[in-house]
């Protein structure tokens, strides 16, 4: 999707903080950090949101989340915890329509959230 900023990011057309990158997934630092570690881990396919995973392979979905704890051990959290965040819609708080998991961790995180 060339008018997808996660798209251009995966692409290496936009630049960013990359911490893992392999042939289905990119994982990058958030430019603008909630915790001390904060990283967003997208799939190179665009899949625009949570929502469109009903219409994905379950591997896709899987690997993602295998991804996803190799990228917060890489990062050093798993004696102290972390957190995933999949926002999804407007009510969900997503902002960018790529499919993208937070990684959250560095410090101990508030629950609920608001
Ligand atoms: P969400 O609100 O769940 O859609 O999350 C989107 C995230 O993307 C936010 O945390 C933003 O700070 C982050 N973000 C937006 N643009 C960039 C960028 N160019 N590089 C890295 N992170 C970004
Ligand atoms: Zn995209």
């Amino acid at each position: 999707m060339p008018d997808c900023l996660f798209c251009r990011i995966a692409a290496g057309a936009i630049p960013a903080d990359i911490v893992h990158a392999d042939d289905e997934f990119v994982a990058f630092r958030d430019i603008s950090p909630r915790a001390p570690v904060h990283v967003l881990v997208i799939p190179r396919r665009h899949i625009p949101s949570p929502a469109d995973l009903a219409d994905v392979e379950a591997d896709l979905a899987g690997r993602l989340l295998v991804t996803a704890a190799r990228v917060a051990r890489e990062a050093g959290l798993d004696a102290a915890g972390y957190r995933w965040v999949l926002n999804c819609g407007p009510d969900g708080g997503q902002t960018v329509p790529h499919l993208h998991l937070h990684v959250l961790g560095g410090r101990a995180l508030g629950w609920p959230p608001g």
